[in-house]
């Protein structure tokens, strides 16, 4: 299904080691490797003396000890989040107890929709509660440090309160979970919204950086052409979906066991949480009907 999307998975950075990819931003990878991680979370520095550092990791000493350690004989100003996920955001408090930095980001975690009853327990397990900005940044906020400048980019769909970080002057977005080199994100409901994800692709489209530093694995060169293919997956997973339909109505695994095959099985829960996401969408739109409101449950079919 995926290899209409020019991946690239080289990324050799040891954990803990303090590499600067670009003039004025350093790059540290967390020892979390997952799944769903990749070789683990990449947190960066941005700036020179007085930085910032944007998605402080995980709560994972050795890495929070790495990142002070790179900035020693340097002040940290300002930490950036992009996303409350327990793999980006919980070490920002730690990183601010020590530094005395504020924190930035669009908001508390949130699901992107209201919860179904009984839906929460299952579906909530990735989310960091505990994360709060000292500062909330909306679309086009500025946060603006000694040398460096960020623009806020809201790019909800992986979770509602997804943030990319444009830098100023230069051709790199700091593109979160939202677009990575090494694959796809998971949009699983109720955290994340394919109509969102979708929209936050096109708007990346109309904007001019050319290098992403996503928040796993090594860089996206040529952007907006990666952009157009995450975008072309969609679409066609999601006609995936709709032709098996065709066939007559289904229920979520069954989707999942014709559409992808091959599929990791570590993944396929993911793979459902996907299924269930383009399903929702198909259903906002009017395309596809089912019982109720549409669940990981439910039995979907094509509106007749
Ligand atoms: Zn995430």
């Amino acid at each position: 299904m995926s290899d209409d999307i020019p991946f690239d998975r080289s990324f050799d950075l040891p954990p803990g080691k303090v590499e600067e990819i670009h003039p004025g931003v350093r790059r540290v990878l967390c020892n979390n490797p997952g799944p769903f991680t990749f070789k683990g979370t990449v947190s960066y520095i941005v700036g020179r003396g007085r930085v910032a550092v944007i998605d402080p990791g995980p709560l994972d000493d050795a890495h929070i000890k790495a990142l002070l350690d790179a900035v020693r004989g340097e002040t940290i100003t300002h930490i950036l989040v992009t996303h409350t996920h327990r793999d980006h955001s919980p070490a920002a408090a730690r990183i601010k107890a020590a530094t005395g930095a504020p924190t930035f980001g669009e908001g508390p975690h949130r699901a992107a929709r209201e919860l179904h009853l009984d839906e929460a327990p299952r579906l909530d397990a990735s989310g960091d509660r505990d994360f709060r900005p000292d500062t909330s940044l909306a679309d086009g906020d500025v946060v603006a440090g000694d040398g460096w400048t960020l623009e806020a980019v809201a790019t909800p769909g992986h979770t509602a309160n997804h943030m990319a970080f444009a830098l100023k002057d230069s051709e790199i977005l700091f593109s979160g979970d939202h677009v990575m080199a090494w694959s796809t994100p998971v949009v699983a409901p109720p955290d994340g919204a394919m109509s969102d994800y979708m929209a936050s692709l096109e708007k990346l489209l109309h904007r001019p950086e050319a290098i992403y530093l996503p928040g796993h694995g090594g860089a996206v060169r040529d952007a907006q052409r990666f952009v157009e293919s995450y975008i072309r997956h969609r679409r066609g997973r999601e006609q995936s979906i709709l032709s098996s339909l065709v066939e007559g109505e289904a229920d979520i695994p069954a989707l999942v066991q014709r559409i992808y095959i091959g599929l990791d099985p570590r993944l396929t829960r993911a793979a459902g949480l996907s299924v269930f996401a383009h399903l929702e969408d198909l259903v906002e739109r009017g395309l596809v009907v089912t019982d109720g409101s549409p669940s990981l449950d439910s039995t979907y079919r094509l509106r007749g």
